[in-house]
Protein backbone atom coordinates (compact mmCIF):
# COMPACT_ATOMS: atom_id res chain seq x y z
CA UNK A 1 0.00 0.00 0.00
CA UNK A 2 1.16 4.11 -0.16
CA UNK A 3 1.60 5.85 2.95
CA UNK A 4 3.15 8.76 3.42
CA UNK A 5 6.92 8.42 5.52
CA UNK A 6 8.55 11.41 7.25
CA UNK A 7 11.88 8.91 7.79
CA UNK A 8 13.73 12.02 9.69
CA UNK A 9 13.52 15.62 10.28
CA UNK A 10 12.85 17.38 7.07
CA UNK A 11 12.47 14.10 5.46
CA UNK A 12 9.13 13.10 3.74
CA UNK A 13 8.00 10.79 1.05
CA UNK A 14 5.96 8.90 -0.31
CA UNK A 15 6.47 5.03 -0.27
CA UNK A 16 5.25 1.59 -1.11
CA UNK A 17 4.68 0.21 2.13
CA UNK A 18 4.02 -3.51 3.86
CA UNK A 19 0.13 -3.20 4.42
CA UNK A 20 -0.55 -3.06 8.36
CA UNK A 21 -0.44 -5.96 10.22
CA UNK A 22 -3.60 -6.07 12.92
CA UNK A 23 -3.40 -7.42 16.20
CA UNK A 24 -6.04 -9.22 18.16
CA UNK A 25 -7.61 -6.12 19.32
CA UNK A 26 -7.05 -3.75 16.11
CA UNK A 27 -9.47 -2.81 13.20
CA UNK A 28 -7.87 -2.49 9.70
CA UNK A 29 -9.06 0.67 8.74
CA UNK A 30 -9.02 1.59 4.69
CA UNK A 31 -8.49 5.49 5.36
CA UNK A 32 -10.95 8.24 3.87
CA UNK A 33 -9.69 11.38 4.99
CA UNK A 34 -7.27 12.43 6.82
CA UNK A 35 -6.64 16.42 7.92
CA UNK A 36 -3.37 18.06 7.93
CA UNK A 37 -2.90 19.84 11.56
CA UNK A 38 -0.05 22.14 12.47
CA UNK A 39 1.28 19.47 14.45
CA UNK A 40 2.47 17.62 11.38
CA UNK A 41 4.55 20.56 9.85
CA UNK A 42 5.86 20.51 13.88
CA UNK A 43 6.93 16.75 13.57
CA UNK A 44 8.73 17.40 10.50
CA UNK A 45 10.45 20.42 11.12
CA UNK A 46 12.04 18.39 14.52
CA UNK A 47 9.71 20.85 16.84
CA UNK A 48 7.48 18.16 18.25
CA UNK A 49 8.96 15.06 19.68
CA UNK A 50 8.74 11.75 17.75
CA UNK A 51 10.62 9.01 16.48
CA UNK A 52 10.99 8.35 12.94
CA UNK A 53 10.25 6.48 10.91
CA UNK A 54 6.76 7.39 11.15
CA UNK A 55 3.47 7.85 8.88
CA UNK A 56 2.05 10.41 10.47
CA UNK A 57 -1.32 11.92 10.29
CA UNK A 58 -3.66 11.68 13.36
CA UNK A 59 -6.77 13.20 12.25
CA UNK A 60 -8.55 10.20 10.12
CA UNK A 61 -11.70 8.92 9.39
CA UNK A 62 -12.52 5.56 7.34
CA UNK A 63 -14.09 2.09 6.67
CA UNK A 64 -13.70 -1.34 8.76
CA UNK A 65 -12.19 -3.89 6.04
CA UNK A 66 -10.62 -6.53 8.73
CA UNK A 67 -11.07 -7.40 12.29
CA UNK A 68 -9.19 -8.96 14.34
CA UNK A 69 -9.77 -12.09 16.59
CA UNK A 70 -10.68 -10.39 19.62
CA UNK A 71 -12.35 -7.59 18.84
CA UNK A 72 -16.18 -6.93 19.41
CA UNK A 73 -19.07 -4.48 18.37
CA UNK A 74 -17.30 -3.54 14.84
CA UNK A 75 -18.44 -5.24 11.34
CA UNK A 76 -16.51 -5.07 8.36
CA UNK A 77 -18.06 -1.83 6.65
CA UNK A 78 -18.64 -0.04 9.88
CA UNK A 79 -17.31 3.54 8.87
CA UNK A 80 -15.26 4.91 11.84
CA UNK A 81 -13.23 8.01 13.64
CA UNK A 82 -10.35 7.15 15.51
CA UNK A 83 -8.98 8.84 19.27
CA UNK A 84 -5.39 9.18 18.56
CA UNK A 85 -4.60 9.37 21.72
CA UNK A 86 -3.59 5.96 23.36
CA UNK A 87 -3.25 6.44 27.29
CA UNK A 88 -1.49 3.67 29.01
CA UNK A 89 -4.38 2.66 31.35
CA UNK A 90 -1.91 1.91 34.42
CA UNK A 91 -0.38 5.51 35.24
CA UNK A 92 -1.42 7.29 38.42
CA UNK A 93 -2.99 10.20 36.15
CA UNK A 94 -4.94 7.39 34.31
CA UNK A 95 -5.90 6.08 37.48
CA UNK A 96 -7.39 9.49 38.50
CA UNK A 97 -9.24 9.83 34.62
CA UNK A 98 -6.96 12.63 33.28
CA UNK A 99 -5.97 10.42 30.17
CA UNK A 100 -4.94 13.45 28.67
CA UNK A 101 -2.24 13.69 31.21
CA UNK A 102 -1.17 10.02 30.84
CA UNK A 103 2.75 9.70 31.51
CA UNK A 104 3.01 7.40 29.06
CA UNK A 105 0.68 8.85 26.27
CA UNK A 106 1.18 7.65 22.57
CA UNK A 107 -0.35 8.79 19.63
CA UNK A 108 -1.28 7.69 16.11
CA UNK A 109 0.45 9.51 13.74
CA UNK A 110 3.11 10.42 15.78
CA UNK A 111 4.53 7.29 17.83
CA UNK A 112 2.58 4.49 15.31
CA UNK A 113 1.92 4.81 12.00
CA UNK A 114 -1.39 7.55 11.44
CA UNK A 115 -3.79 8.25 8.67
CA UNK A 116 -1.52 9.27 6.01
CA UNK A 117 -1.86 6.10 4.30
CA UNK A 118 -4.23 3.97 2.27
CA UNK A 119 -4.78 1.47 5.56
CA UNK A 120 -4.38 1.87 9.36
CA UNK A 121 -3.84 -0.82 12.48
CA UNK A 122 -6.56 1.03 14.61
CA UNK A 123 -7.03 -0.33 18.66
CA UNK A 124 -10.23 -1.06 19.22
CA UNK A 125 -10.70 0.93 22.35
CA UNK A 126 -10.06 3.94 20.17
CA UNK A 127 -12.59 3.60 17.35
CA UNK A 128 -15.88 5.06 17.34
CA UNK A 129 -18.40 4.47 14.72
CA UNK A 130 -20.17 6.55 12.45
CA UNK A 131 -23.44 6.76 10.63
CA UNK A 132 -22.58 5.10 7.50
CA UNK A 133 -24.55 7.76 5.61
CA UNK A 134 -22.23 10.30 7.04
CA UNK A 135 -20.00 12.59 4.80
CA UNK A 136 -16.81 10.54 5.02
CA UNK A 137 -14.75 13.85 4.69
CA UNK A 138 -16.59 15.04 7.65
CA UNK A 139 -15.40 11.83 10.46
CA UNK A 140 -11.96 13.56 10.14
CA UNK A 141 -12.72 16.71 12.23
CA UNK A 142 -14.24 14.88 15.14
CA UNK A 143 -10.25 14.47 16.59
CA UNK A 144 -9.46 18.68 16.46
CA UNK A 145 -13.31 18.79 17.69
CA UNK A 146 -12.94 16.53 20.41
CA UNK A 147 -10.01 19.13 21.19
CA UNK A 148 -11.65 22.28 20.94
CA UNK A 149 -14.90 20.19 23.20
CA UNK A 150 -12.25 19.84 25.65
CA UNK A 151 -11.56 23.55 26.15
CA UNK A 152 -14.99 24.26 26.24
CA UNK A 153 -15.84 22.35 29.37
CA UNK A 154 -13.06 23.45 30.99
CA UNK A 155 -14.95 26.84 30.40
CA UNK A 156 -18.33 26.43 31.92
CA UNK A 157 -20.24 28.46 29.61
CA UNK A 158 -24.01 29.30 30.68
CA UNK A 159 -26.57 30.24 28.29
CA UNK A 160 -26.18 34.34 28.20
CA UNK A 161 -22.33 34.19 28.61
CA UNK A 162 -19.88 36.27 26.41
CA UNK A 163 -16.63 35.11 24.76
CA UNK A 164 -13.84 35.99 23.28
CA UNK A 165 -11.79 33.80 20.61
CA UNK A 166 -8.81 34.56 19.69
CA UNK A 167 -7.69 32.97 16.21
CA UNK A 168 -9.28 31.91 13.25
CA UNK A 169 -8.15 28.82 12.51
CA UNK A 170 -9.81 25.69 12.24
CA UNK A 171 -9.72 25.25 16.11
CA UNK A 172 -11.32 28.86 16.50
CA UNK A 173 -13.56 28.23 14.22
CA UNK A 174 -14.93 24.96 15.90
CA UNK A 175 -15.05 26.44 19.12
CA UNK A 176 -17.12 29.55 17.69
CA UNK A 177 -19.68 27.19 17.21
CA UNK A 178 -19.20 25.02 20.60
CA UNK A 179 -19.47 28.43 21.92
CA UNK A 180 -23.01 28.73 20.66
CA UNK A 181 -23.73 25.79 21.01
CA UNK A 182 -23.04 25.82 24.96
CA UNK A 183 -25.50 29.29 24.99
CA UNK A 184 -22.89 32.04 24.82
CA UNK A 185 -24.96 34.93 23.20
CA UNK A 186 -22.18 37.47 22.16
CA UNK A 187 -19.22 35.57 20.51
CA UNK A 188 -16.43 38.12 19.09
CA UNK A 189 -13.52 36.31 16.75
CA UNK A 190 -10.15 37.85 16.60
CA UNK A 191 -7.94 36.77 13.40
CA UNK A 192 -6.58 38.85 11.03
CA UNK A 193 -7.68 37.28 7.46
CA UNK A 194 -10.55 38.92 6.51
CA UNK A 195 -11.87 35.50 4.47
CA UNK A 196 -12.33 33.95 8.14
CA UNK A 197 -13.76 36.66 9.53
CA UNK A 198 -16.23 36.61 6.98
CA UNK A 199 -16.33 33.11 7.64
CA UNK A 200 -16.50 33.33 11.05
CA UNK A 201 -19.63 35.71 11.12
CA UNK A 202 -21.53 33.08 9.09
CA UNK A 203 -20.74 29.96 11.52
CA UNK A 204 -22.09 32.32 14.83
CA UNK A 205 -19.70 34.95 15.71
CA UNK A 206 -21.93 37.98 16.75
CA UNK A 207 -18.94 39.95 16.09
CA UNK A 208 -15.33 39.44 14.42
CA UNK A 209 -12.13 42.05 14.97
CA UNK A 210 -9.12 42.77 13.09
CA UNK A 211 -6.42 42.46 15.41
CA UNK A 212 -4.46 45.12 13.72
CA UNK A 213 -6.69 47.40 15.95
CA UNK A 214 -6.20 47.76 19.95
CA UNK A 215 -8.42 44.49 20.58
CA UNK A 216 -8.39 45.06 24.17
CA UNK A 217 -10.00 48.57 23.70
CA UNK A 218 -12.42 47.51 21.02
CA UNK A 219 -13.76 44.60 23.09
CA UNK A 220 -12.93 45.45 26.54
CA UNK A 221 -12.10 49.04 27.10
CA UNK A 222 -14.98 51.38 28.56
CA UNK A 223 -16.51 52.26 24.84
CA UNK A 224 -15.86 48.67 24.04
CA UNK A 225 -18.05 46.01 22.86
CA UNK A 226 -18.14 44.49 26.46
CA UNK A 227 -17.34 46.73 28.87
CA UNK A 228 -14.64 45.58 31.76
CA UNK A 229 -13.93 42.44 29.64
CA UNK A 230 -16.19 39.12 28.35
CA UNK A 231 -16.84 35.97 30.49
CA UNK A 232 -14.21 33.29 28.81
CA UNK A 233 -11.54 34.14 26.43
CA UNK A 234 -10.33 30.94 24.58
CA UNK A 235 -6.64 31.26 23.30
CA UNK A 236 -6.89 29.46 19.83
CA UNK A 237 -3.55 31.03 18.09
CA UNK A 238 -0.34 30.11 19.75
CA UNK A 239 1.03 33.64 20.03
CA UNK A 240 2.85 35.69 22.39
CA UNK A 241 0.46 38.65 21.56
CA UNK A 242 -2.68 36.59 21.79
CA UNK A 243 -1.72 34.97 25.37
CA UNK A 244 -1.17 38.29 26.43
CA UNK A 245 -4.32 39.79 25.35
CA UNK A 246 -6.37 36.92 26.65
CA UNK A 247 -5.95 38.28 30.34
CA UNK A 248 -6.65 41.69 29.50
CA UNK A 249 -9.81 40.75 27.58
CA UNK A 250 -11.34 38.26 30.88
CA UNK A 251 -13.84 40.32 33.08
CA UNK A 252 -12.91 40.19 36.89
CA UNK A 253 -13.80 36.69 37.82
CA UNK A 254 -13.55 35.55 34.06
CA UNK A 255 -11.61 32.43 32.79
CA UNK A 256 -9.22 31.96 30.54
CA UNK A 257 -8.31 28.78 28.55
CA UNK A 258 -5.19 28.43 26.55
CA UNK A 259 -5.63 26.01 23.86
CA UNK A 260 -3.12 27.35 21.25
CA UNK A 261 0.04 25.53 21.69
CA UNK A 262 3.16 28.08 21.71
CA UNK A 263 6.47 27.05 20.91
CA UNK A 264 8.56 25.24 24.11
CA UNK A 265 10.38 27.39 26.18
CA UNK A 266 8.58 31.30 24.93
CA UNK A 267 7.86 33.55 27.97
CA UNK A 268 4.56 35.84 28.03
CA UNK A 269 4.10 38.99 29.74
CA UNK A 270 1.20 39.40 32.39
CA UNK A 271 0.82 41.35 35.70
CA UNK A 272 0.36 38.49 39.00
CA UNK A 273 -1.45 41.30 40.76
CA UNK A 274 -4.03 41.77 37.87
CA UNK A 275 -4.40 38.08 38.18
CA UNK A 276 -5.00 38.19 41.98
CA UNK A 277 -6.86 41.39 42.26
CA UNK A 278 -9.63 40.15 39.52
CA UNK A 279 -9.33 36.52 40.50
CA UNK A 280 -8.93 35.24 37.00
CA UNK A 281 -8.82 31.64 35.79
CA UNK A 282 -6.15 30.82 33.35
CA UNK A 283 -6.71 27.06 31.93
CA UNK A 284 -4.62 25.18 30.06
CA UNK A 285 -6.71 22.77 28.04
CA UNK A 286 -4.92 19.74 26.24
CA UNK A 287 -6.09 17.18 23.64
CA UNK A 288 -9.51 15.25 24.41
CA UNK A 289 -10.36 13.51 27.26
CA UNK A 290 -13.47 11.57 27.46
CA UNK A 291 -14.67 13.97 24.41
CA UNK A 292 -13.99 11.86 21.07
CA UNK A 293 -17.57 10.15 21.02
CA UNK A 294 -19.51 13.46 21.37
CA UNK A 295 -17.24 15.12 19.10
CA UNK A 296 -18.43 12.15 16.57
CA UNK A 297 -21.95 12.36 17.65
CA UNK A 298 -22.02 15.95 17.14
CA UNK A 299 -20.78 15.66 13.55
CA UNK A 300 -23.32 12.89 13.08
CA UNK A 301 -25.46 15.19 14.00
CA UNK A 302 -24.52 18.02 11.61
CA UNK A 303 -24.87 20.75 13.98
CA UNK A 304 -21.07 21.59 13.58
CA UNK A 305 -20.45 23.10 9.78
CA UNK A 306 -17.86 21.36 8.25
CA UNK A 307 -17.75 21.61 4.68
CA UNK A 308 -17.08 25.28 5.07
CA UNK A 309 -14.22 24.62 6.97
CA UNK A 310 -12.69 22.08 4.18
CA UNK A 311 -10.16 24.50 2.03
CA UNK A 312 -9.00 21.79 -0.51
CA UNK A 313 -8.49 17.86 -0.75
CA UNK A 314 -5.44 16.66 -1.75
CA UNK A 315 -3.85 12.66 -2.63
CA UNK A 316 -1.65 11.28 -0.97
CA UNK A 317 0.78 12.25 -3.79
CA UNK A 318 0.54 15.86 -2.54
CA UNK A 319 0.94 15.42 0.88
CA UNK A 320 4.91 15.90 1.09
CA UNK A 321 4.73 19.26 -0.05
CA UNK A 322 1.80 20.23 1.62
CA UNK A 323 3.51 19.50 5.27
CA UNK A 324 6.95 20.55 4.04
CA UNK A 325 5.38 24.15 3.04
CA UNK A 326 3.55 26.60 5.13
CA UNK A 327 0.24 26.82 4.69
CA UNK A 328 -1.75 29.08 1.78
CA UNK A 329 -3.05 31.99 2.96
CA UNK A 330 -6.78 31.68 3.79
CA UNK A 331 -6.45 27.97 4.16
CA UNK A 332 -8.48 26.51 6.79
CA UNK A 333 -8.36 22.87 6.59
CA UNK A 334 -6.33 20.64 3.83
CA UNK A 335 -8.11 17.31 4.07
CA UNK A 336 -5.95 14.01 2.49
CA UNK A 337 -7.99 11.64 0.20
CA UNK A 338 -6.09 8.33 -0.43
CA UNK A 339 -8.71 7.57 -2.88
CA UNK A 340 -8.36 10.57 -4.95
CA UNK A 341 -5.68 10.70 -8.03
P1 LIG B 1 -3.91 27.78 12.80
O1 LIG B 1 -4.59 27.46 11.54
O2 LIG B 1 -2.49 28.16 12.76
O3 LIG B 1 -4.78 28.92 13.50
C1 LIG B 1 -4.27 29.88 14.33
C2 LIG B 1 -4.61 31.19 13.68
O4 LIG B 1 -4.43 32.25 14.62
C3 LIG B 1 -3.67 31.58 12.56
O5 LIG B 1 -3.94 30.91 11.36
C4 LIG B 1 -3.90 33.06 12.47
O6 LIG B 1 -4.97 33.37 11.54
C5 LIG B 1 -4.39 33.44 13.88
N1 LIG B 1 -3.52 34.42 14.48
C6 LIG B 1 -2.17 34.52 14.43
N2 LIG B 1 -1.77 35.62 15.08
C7 LIG B 1 -2.87 36.23 15.54
C8 LIG B 1 -3.12 37.40 16.28
N3 LIG B 1 -2.12 38.19 16.68
N4 LIG B 1 -4.39 37.72 16.62
C9 LIG B 1 -5.41 36.93 16.23
N5 LIG B 1 -5.24 35.81 15.51
C10 LIG B 1 -4.00 35.46 15.18
O7 LIG B 1 -4.04 26.58 13.80
P2 LIG B 1 -5.30 25.72 14.28
O8 LIG B 1 -5.24 24.40 13.66
O9 LIG B 1 -6.56 26.50 14.23
O10 LIG B 1 -4.86 25.55 15.80
C11 LIG B 1 -4.82 26.67 16.65
C12 LIG B 1 -3.86 26.40 17.80
O11 LIG B 1 -4.37 25.35 18.61
C13 LIG B 1 -2.47 25.92 17.33
O12 LIG B 1 -1.50 26.51 18.17
C14 LIG B 1 -2.54 24.43 17.54
O13 LIG B 1 -1.26 23.87 17.72
C15 LIG B 1 -3.38 24.36 18.79
N6 LIG B 1 -4.05 23.09 19.05
C16 LIG B 1 -4.20 22.76 20.36
C17 LIG B 1 -4.86 21.62 20.72
C18 LIG B 1 -5.03 21.29 22.16
O14 LIG B 1 -5.31 20.15 22.50
N7 LIG B 1 -4.92 22.24 23.04
C19 LIG B 1 -5.37 20.77 19.72
C20 LIG B 1 -5.23 21.14 18.38
C21 LIG B 1 -4.57 22.32 18.05
P3 LIG B 1 -4.96 34.81 10.81
O15 LIG B 1 -3.88 34.73 9.81
O16 LIG B 1 -6.35 34.93 10.29
O17 LIG B 1 -4.68 35.81 11.90
ZN1 LIG C 1 -1.34 6.53 31.72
Amino acid sequence: MKAVRLEAVGGITLRDVDMPDIGADELLVRIEACGVCGTDRHLFHGEFPCTPPVTPGHEFSGTVEAIGKSVSGFAIGDRVTGDPNIACGRCARCHAGQVNLCSNLRAIGIHRDGGFAEYLALPQKQAFVLPAGLNPMHGAFCEPLGCCLHGVDLAGIKPGSSVVVLGGGVIGLLTVQLARLAGATTIILSTRQASRRALAEDLGATVTIDPTADVIDAIAGPAGLVPGGVDVVFECAGVRETVEQSMQLARAGGTVVIVGVTPQGMKVEFEPFDLLFRELKVLGSFLNPYTHRRAAELIASGAIEIDRLISRQVSLEQVPAVIANPPVPGEVKVLVVPGRG
